[in-house]
């Protein structure tokens, strides 16, 4: 058979084992993986000399938002910088969340996140749905679902945004997605406590006196692990399938594995910043950058999040990429509650956990593999399309030194963002090649893909839990 692109003699890394193995590309697939593969090679092929690196599926980011209306602002990274960013992280996939504005239906939604992608994206993209109003969008569901779109989230907060979901309605959508083949992913946060709290603390006397710090002053641990108890409870009696996006606190951990061992169909990601940053960030003279949703916790939550990937309670992890730059984070003016909130993390995701958890020997190549590339791609519906490397799977790939370094530098990254949470921080697994559906997109830790390659992948029903 004739390649396109053969890369040779890596180590190709999957959830379960490391194998050294040629793999050859044909149009847009996997189509043979084996030794010596360049004996078949044909006429100007393209041959990758992949020696002495770890050759892995591209990275699956199930949770981003490009070029998000939010805070009163728009989010920086868009379909063009964004997907940029995720090429050179060696991530190949990213899922976004449509969410509809005012009356919006879910078709409409859908429409406005497709008119920001096309014709920009440089790797493929997904999208889940959120539900802003489910009894005027619940009919909408099953349509949905059939147009590719399996996974719906709801938001324990926001009241003022006007995205908030109450009980009835988680509970109703996890009946409604566990008969059609769905899953609900929440934000899980206590409202009424933390809306309390904030306004125990807004005043000129408290802002003055704690500055950003009373973000996580008023988002203590116990808000995130009060919302994910109740909404482990809805899974529980009704038997839907649940997904607990940006877990950041070791209680979350803790009660989605016991909820695990109870049978209930509850899944958990969380997200780099998690891993690696602790509250301490907002104490220093840009804290407010870093002011996400939620916030980055304790170091003990660190090392529990960790344990739980380890240990698989947590499945995956992600981004929430949500870019906002130094004159929109200026918004705040000495207010916590008017930070846009959010963070660039596409460019470094895989960076982070390879650094961070394989080198310091906290997860193994393999299981790196499996909660960025393997895992999200299974439990969002793009397996065995996207995730794997095997023939028939999308040339998606993404090509690491195991210990070459390089400086994080916002200056010389893809992103629109004029800061990073990890500026100056040493990291290896930064995407030497990285291929998307058989086109080269980064080589030689250079971008060179193009707006457009990028295309909507619809995902399959996840049948019944
Ligand atoms: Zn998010």
């Amino acid at each position: 058979m004739q390649l396109d692109t053969i890369i040779r003699g890596g180590r190709l890394v999957s959830a379960g084992e490391t194998t050294r193995a040629d793999l050859g590309i044909r149009g847009e697939r996997i189509v043979a993986i084996g030794s010596q593969l360049t004996r078949k090679l044909a006429d100007g092929a393209k041959v990758i000399d992949a020696r002495g690196r770890y050759v892995i599926p591209g990275g699956v980011d199930a949770h981003v938002h490009l070029a998000l209306p939010f805070c009163g602002t728009v989010s920086t990274d868009d379909y063009d910088s964004g997907t940029r960013a995720a090429a050179c992280g060696g991530v190949t996939t990213v899922i976004d969340f449509a969410i509809p504005y005012g009356k919006e239906t879910l078709q409409q939604a859908v429409d406005n996140w497709h008119a920001r992608a096309d014709g920009k994206a440089c790797v493929d993209y997904s999208f889940h749905l959120a539900i802003t109003d489910w009894q005027r969008q619940k009919r909408d569901v099953r349509r949905m679902i059939d147009r590719g779109i399996p996974t719906f989230k709801q938001f324990m907060i926001y009241a003022r945004e006007g995205w908030q979901s109450d009980d009835a309605a988680i509970y109703e959508a996890l009946e409604t997605l566990r008969d059609l083949g769905g899953m609900l992913c929440v934000h899980a946060e206590s409202s009424r406590v933390l809306d309390l709290l904030i306004d125990r603390h807004h005043n000129r006397a408290e802002m003055k006196k704690h500055g950003v710090y009373l973000h996580t002053i008023t988002r203590p641990h116990f808000i995130e692990a009060e919302a994910i108890e109740r909404a482990i409870r809805w899974a529980k009696v009704t038997g839907g399938r649940l997904f607990v996006v940006h877990v950041s606190t070791g209680e979350g951990a803790d009660l989605v594995k016991r909820a695990q061992e109870e049978g209930v169909h509850v899944l958990a990601e969380t997200c780099a910043q998690y891993l690696v940053l602790d509250d301490s960030v907002f104490a220093g003279k840009d804290g407010h950058l870093y002011a996400t949703c939620p916030q980055v916790k304790r170091p003990r939550d660190q090392k529990r999040l960790w344990a739980g990937l380890a240990g698989g309670e947590v499945c995956s992890v992600s981004t929430d990429t949500c870019t906002f730059n130094r004159k929109q984070k200026a918004m705040w003016k000495g207010d916590w509650t008017k930070i846009p909130m959010g963070m660039p993390g596409l460019e470094t995701l895989l960076p982070i956990v390879y650094t961070h958890g394989v080198l310091k020997r906290r997860l193994t190549v393999n299981q790196f593999v499996d909660k960025c590339c393997t895992t999200p791609a299974k439990v969002m519906g793009l397996h065995p399309r996207k995730g794997v490397l095997q023939i028939g799977s999308d040339a998606d790939i993404t090509i690491i030194h195991p210990t070459r370094k390089r400086k994080v530098d916002w200056r010389k990254m893809q992103t629109n963002c004029d800061w990073s949470p990890y500026q100056g921080w040493e990291l290896a697994g930064f995407s030497e090649h990285t291929f998307c559906r058989g086109q080269q997109v980064v080589k030689d830790y250079r971008f060179v893909g193009r707006n457009g390659h990028g295309r909507f992948v619809p995902r399959a029903n996840l049948g019944r839990p």
